[in-house]
Parts: structure tokens; sequence; C-alpha cells
């Protein structure tokens, strides 16, 4: 299994491949010195699937379809070979009933049943949108859905939360020269219970 890990603010933290029979405890981010703690309780069911983010322990995930790079291509084939087709049908292009297209026409097919046959589909944490690839996926997983992910709100970012208590209480000392301890300490414990 692979898993794309992001941490709890959803940055993203690297790549890491599990053996889900060895459920390791404790694995290292590929192409980094990075470790990162992995929580397998209660994660698998009996065959083996994903039942939470063994990242996070969220029990919301949500299963998504991955395309292959190729499908930008096909789009491409598939576009071409309609204008090719449409030439033909205004007689601009004399060819266009000939074996060509339909040599062309037969690439597009293949390749969309080949997208068909190496689309996978991933698992993806609501809360922290690691996502889990090469694994297999529980039947009860649906698509993304909004009303599930709105019990998920996206964290708030860091600077946001460091910079307010500091900028008040750079305030608050410079407001009371008279009464100096009383504001100051009033305003850093408002501050930490944020
Ligand atoms: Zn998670």
């Amino acid at each position: 299994m692979r898993i794309e890990l992001r941490d709890e603010r959803r940055q993203r933290m690297g790549r890491i491949d599990v053996d889900p029979a060895l459920r390791p405890t404790r694995v290292k981010i590929v192409d980094s010195d990075r470790e990162v703690f992995l929580n397998w309780e209660t994660a698998l069911d009996d065959g083996g699937r994903l039942r939470r983010c063994v990242a996070c322990g969220c029990t919301d995930l949500f299963a998504e379809k991955v395309f292959p790079m190729l499908t930008g291509v096909v789009v491409v084939l598939a576009f071409a070979g309609f204008v090719v087709g449409a030439l033909g049908f205004f007689g601009a292009i004399r060819f266009a009933g000939s074996p060509h297209v339909l040599v062309a026409m037969s690439v597009i097919l293949v390749l969309d049943v080949a997208i068909l046959l190496f689309s996978r589909r991933r698992l993806v944490c609501y809360r922290c949108r690691s996502s889990f690839h090469g694994l297999p996926i529980a039947r009860y997983y649906r698509s993304w859905d909004r009303s599930i992910a709105e019990g998920h709100p996206p964290p708030p970012s860091p600077p946001a939360r460091q910079t307010e208590p500091l900028r008040r209480a750079s305030e608050g000392e410079g407001r009371g020269p008279g009464e100096e301890p009383a504001p100051v300490d009033a305003v850093v414990r408002g501050g930490a219970g944020r």
C-alpha cells in the first residue's frame, strides 16, 4: 500500500510504502530522513480493507478514481479524430472514409478501454487528506460528500493563530504606562486560552 501522507494541517509530508500485513508503526518517508508514526489499531477489517486513516485516525474516508496521465493524450486524439471526421463529412478531405480514419478511431477506442482498465481507485481521508493507494477498497465507501466534508473543516492556518495574541500583547504593553503588571497578565492569559 502506498500512502501520500499529509499532516494535521493537510500539508503534504511525502510518500510512504507500507505492507499492511506487517502493520509497521514507525515508517520512514521516501526520499526523506523524517519518520512518521502510524496507528493501525482497528484500522483494517478482516478482509484487509482500510476502515480508518492510519495517519490521523479519522473514520471518514472517501473513494476517488485516479486517472493515468494518458487521459490528456486521448482527449487530444479524440478531438483530432472528430475534426478529421467532420472535415470528411463535409467533403473537404477525401480520405476521411479511408482506413486511416478507421485505424485512428480504433486506436482511440483501445486507449479508452486501457484507461478504464488502468485507472485505479484510492481512499482519501476527509480530515487530513492523506490518500491510500493500492489496497482493496470496501464497497461501502462512496465518493466525496459535501455533508461529510463539512464535518471536517480545513484547519486554520498557523500564522493567523500565532500573530493575533502577539499583536494584542504588544498593544496591551503600550496602552497603560501607569498600570503595568495587571493588563499584561490579563492579555497573556486571554491569549493562551485561545
Ligand atoms: Zn487522516
